[in-house]
């Protein structure tokens, strides 16, 4: 079956100009750390990666550290920028950040899922130099917080602002150094390059006092050791070259639709990305687990996720719409995030899909996975 793949926030597709980048670096036998002619060689991807990553998110190429992914940019961060520092993390944040910071105190969201500022401000008045740990678009729901409210509040009140910025990155111009974030994390397969790669790109001034999670030997100028994964970084910052479309008429009509069968979308309130869809199906019977609606359009040839899955693939209920308030939708929200390449007719493809399973599952509750799958023609 030709599966419909409306995944974009787990992992975007790869970029056909992210795979020519890596096949290309793939054949420099060299290590960048190596002084021959092939090290230099391996050297000057690596560079040349580093400088249009660095002037594609407006910083210095001596400010961005590579790393393995965007979850250890933002445990570097909050382990060089938060020590010795009370650390304040949004209550929607990934667990990337909620796992680097335990014991922080938890900035709540309204009910829209953007970060209140009011009680931010409060918080900041209490906690003095603050690390402020805010994502600039949440992974389940799309919402966009009120950044450039919140950088300014942190500055006000002489906090540093880390922004975990791996949804927005390539898919919203967003100069959050110009904002005043001390840094930011990206990560390259939620921009269409490959999986394992990702950078912390860091104010002027900033990066040199960055000391590193892992020493190793001494790369990245001693601010995170290990050999960097340089076709991974070649096809990262190729992919961060490309324009990406603009998905919301696709989103509009899925909204459209997953209403009609009585669907509530999550954060509709507040600024979203173009592309992601959080859907809830609240029943007469409570609501249709995740878990359920996520294996019955799986079984239909559509990929889509639960809102929160964790790495054993059980579907775990969602922090962030407990956080917005919707507890009781906690565990029956799936999202949809259309990817870069979403092809002409997957739309009108997943609706049909959706429908079929919504009105199957809102007769018979808990009944869907095991019905034959559907799928449009
Ligand atoms: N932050 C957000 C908002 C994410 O969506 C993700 C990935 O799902 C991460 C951090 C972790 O990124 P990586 O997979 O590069 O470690």
């Amino acid at each position: 079956m030709d599966l419909v793949y409306l995944d974009a926030n787990a992992s975007e597709p790869l970029h056909p100009a992210a795979r020519a980048a890596m096949l290309a670096a793939l054949e420099q036998p060299g290590n960048p750390a190596s002084i021959h002619g092939a090290g230099r060689a391996a050297r000057r991807v690596l560079e040349s990666a580093r400088e249009s990553l660095a002037a594609r998110f407006h910083a210095a190429p001596g400010d961005l550290i590579f790393t393995s992914g965007a979850t250890e940019a933002d445990a570097l961060a909050i382990h060089a920028l938060g020590a010795g520092r009370p650390v304040l993390i949004g209550a929607t944040e990934h667990d990337a950040v909620r796992a680097a910071a335990p014991g922080a105190v938890i900035i709540p969201v309204r009910q829209s899922g953007e970060v209140d500022l009011p009680t931010l401000e409060a918080l900041l008045r209490t906690h003095e130099n603050a690390l402020v740990c805010l994502m600039s678009a949440n992974n389940e729901t799309g919402v966009l917080h009120p950044l450039a409210d919140a950088a300014s509040l942190c500055a006000r009140y002489h906090a540093l602002l880390h922004v975990d910025a791996v949804q927005t990155a390539g898919r919203v111009e967003i100069d959050y150094l110009a904002l005043g974030a001390a840094s930011f994390a990206v990560s390259a397969h939620k921009l269409g390059g490959p999986l394992g790669a990702g950078a912390l790109i860091c104010a002027a001034g900033l990066a040199d006092h960055i000391k590193p999670l892992i020493a190793g030997g001494g790369q990245e100028r001693g601010r995170r050791g290990g050999t960097p994964a340089l076709p991974a970084l070649a096809g990262f910052a190729a992919a961060a070259m490309v324009a990406r479309p603009d998905l919301r008429a696709a989103r509009e009509r899925i909204e459209q639709a997953a209403r009609a069968c009585g669907a509530l979308v999550m954060g509709e309130a507040a600024p979203r990305l173009g592309n992601t869809s959080c859907l809830a199906l609240p029943g007469a019977r409570g609501g249709v687990r995740a878990e359920t609606q996520v294996i019955a359009l799986d079984m239909a040839g559509f990929c889509v996720s639960a809102g929160s899955a964790c790495s054993s693939g059980k579907v775990a209920r969602s922090h962030v719409l407990a956080a917005m308030g919707y507890a009781d939708h906690a565990g029956d929200a799936i999202r949809v995030s259309l990817p870069w390449n979403l092809r002409d007719g997957d739309v009108d493809q997943f609706i049909v899909a959706y429908r079929a399973m919504a009105e199957r599952a809102l007769r018979k509750p808990g009944d869907i996975s095991s019905s034959p799958p559907v799928r449009a023609a």
